[in-house]
C-alpha cells in the first residue's frame, strides 16, 4: 500500500478553538442573509458525519474478515478473545471506580440547591422516557438477540454493529477452514476492500478540520457555556474522573503492562480523539480509530480488526464512568444516602448497561434512566444534569475511543508484536 504521510493535526485543534469561540459568541440566532449559522453548520456537520458513517460497514466487515481469516489459520482465537474481554471489563471497572471515588469525595449533589421535584421536563427527557417505556427490561435482551441477526443483509444495511461483527467473525473464521486456493482469493479480495476503505477514510480526513468546526460550533451555539453554571460541580466531578482515567489510569496500564510510552500513543491517536470529541459518536469515529491504531500506533490488522470494532460496540469506559457519577449525583440531590451495597449495585449496573450503550450521541441517558429505576431513584432526576450532557458527551466519547485503542495496544503487546508505538508519529 502507498505510504501515507502523517500530517500534524494542528488544523483540527485550531478548528476546535475557533468553533468554541464562534459558537459561544454567535448563539443559535445569528444569521447570514436570513439563514442562521446554526442551520448552515447543522447541514455541513451532518454531511461530514454521513461521510464518516458511510465507511463504517464496508471498513469494519472487511477489516474483521481479513484479520480473522489469518487468526483462524494460526489458532489462538480463544486466547485473544479472553485477553480482549479481560481488558474491556478491567478498564471499564477501573473507570467506574475512579468516578465513584470522585463523586463520593466531591459529593456534587449535596450542593444542588434546586429541589429535585423542579427538574425540568425538557422535550428531550419526555422523548427519552417515551422511548424507554417501550424498551425497558428488553434493552439488555435486545442487545443479546441482535448479536445473531436473522438476516445478514438487513444487519448490514441498518448498520447493526453487533450482528455485523458476529457475521464477519464467522465468515472470516470459516474462510480459514476452506481450501487454500479459494481461501487466498477471498482473503485478497477482502484485504483489497479494507485497503480501499482506508484510502476513502484518508480522503474524508482531509475535511476533518472543517467538519470538526461545524460540529463543535453547533454544540456551543445551542448548549453554550452558561449551562455549566447550574451544574458546575457535577460537570467538574465527571471531568476529573474522565481526566484521571484517561491521563493517569490508562497511561499507567500502557506503561507497566504494555511497556510502551503513553505519550506516543496519545500522539498516534490524536486525529481519532478530536473526531470523537467533535462527533460525540464512537461509531462514526470508528474508521479513523482503525486507521490510527493500525497506521500510526502500529498494531497489526489481525488484532486491530477484532479489538477496535468490538470495543466500539461494547467497551464504553467513559460512558460507564459517567453513568455511575450521574446516578450517584441524582441520589445525592434527592438527599438519599446510598449504602455500600446500593453503590455496588450502581457499579454493577453501570458496567452491564455500558455494554449496551450505542456509540451515538447521548446514548448513555437511556442507560442512566435504567440504573435510576433499578436502584429506586426517580428517572426525572436526569433533568438535573441534562443541560450539560452534550458537553460531557464530547469528553466521554473521546475517552471511550482512547480506551478501545489502549486495549488494542495492550492485546498486541501481550501477543508479542514488536512494531507497536516504536516510532513517533506526530
Ligand atoms: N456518545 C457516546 C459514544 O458514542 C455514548 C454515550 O455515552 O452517550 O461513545
Amino acid at each position: 500500500m502507498q505510504k501515507k504521510k502523517h500530517r500534524r493535526p494542528w488544523g483540527v485543534f485550531i478548528a476546535i478553538v475557533l468553533a468554541i469561540i464562534f459558537g459561544s459568541w454567535a448563539g443559535d440566532q445569528a444569521s447570514l442573509f436570513g439563514v442562521t449559522f446554526y442551520a448552515i453548520f447543522d447541514v455541513l456537520g451532518t454531511i461530514f458525519l454521513n461521510a464518516l458513517t458511510l465507511v463504517v460497514v464496508p471498513l469494519v466487515s472487511s477489516s474483521i474478515i481479513s484479520g480473522i481469516s489469518k487468526i483462524g489459520n494460526e489458532g489462538g482465537f480463544g486466547r485473544l478473545g479472553g485477553k480482549m474481554f479481560s481488558f474491556y471489563i478491567g478498564t471499564s471497572l477501573l473507570a467506574i471506580l475512579i468516578g465513584l471515588f470522585f463523586v463520593n469525595l466531591i459529593a456534587p449533589g449535596t450542593y444542588q440547591t434546586a429541589p429535585p421535584t423542579t427538574a425540568i421536563e425538557t422535550q428531550e427527557l419526555i422523548d427519552l422516557k417515551e422511548k424507554l417505556s417501550h424498551q425497558e427490561g428488553q434493552a439488555f435482551v435486545q442487545v443479546l438477540i441482535s448479536i445473531i441477526p436473522s438476516n445478514v443483509l438487513a444487519a448490514f444495511s441498518h448498520g447493526e454493529m453487533l450482528g455485523l461483527i458476529f457475521f464477519s467473525l464467522l465468515f472470516g473464521y470459516s474462510i480459514s477452514k476452506i481450501d487454500t486456493h479459494p481461501a487466498s482469493i477471498l482473503q485478497g479480495f477482502f484485504q483489497g476492500i479494507f485497503q480501499t476503505m482506508i484510502q476513502v477514510t484518508h480522503i474524508i480526513m482531509k475535511f476533518l478540520p472543517y467538519g470538526v468546526f461545524c460540529l463543535v460550533a453547533k454544540v456551543f451555539m445551542s448548549t453554550g457555556v452558561s449551562s455549566l453554571r447550574s451544574v458546575g460541580l457535577f460537570f467538574i466531578t465527571v471531568m476529573l474522573g474522565l481526566i484521571a482515567f484517561m491521563f493517569v489510569g490508562l497511561p499507567l496500564l500502557l506503561k507497566f503492562i504494555g511497556k510502551v510510552q503513553p505519550i506516543r500513543h496519545f500522539k498516534a491517536m490524536a486525529p481519532a480523539l478530536v473526531t470523537a470529541f467533535s462527533t460525540s459518536s464512537s461509531s462514526a469515529t470508528l474508521p479513523i480509530t482503525i486507521d490510527c491504531v493500525e497506521k500510526r500506533a502500529g498494531v497489526s490488522n489481525r488484532i486491530c480488526s477484532l479489538v477496535v470494532p468490538l470495543g466500539t460496540s461494547i467497551n464504553m469506559s467513559g460512558s460507564a464512568l459517567y453513568e455511575c457519577v450521574a446516578a450517584m449525583f441524582v441520589a445525592q440531590s434527592y438527599g438519599i444516602d446510598l449504602s455500600f451495597w446500593t453503590q455496588f449495585l450502581v457499579v454493577t449496573m453501570a458496567l452491564i448497561t455500558s455494554i449496551g450503550v450505542a456509540g451515538i450521541p447521548s446514548a448513555s441517558l437511556v442507560a442512566i434512566i435504567v440504573i435510576l429505576r433499578v436502584v429506586g431513584l426517580p428517572p426525572e432526576g436526569i433533568g438535573l444534569f441534562i443541560a450539560v450532557d452534550r458537553l460531557l458527551d464530547m469528553c466521554r466519547t473521546t475517552v471511550n475511543v482512547f480506551s478501545d485503542s489502549c486495549c488494542a495496544v495492550l492485546v498486541a503487546k501481550s501477543e508479542g508484536e514488536s512494531d507497536v508505538l516504536v516510532k513517533e508519529t506526530f
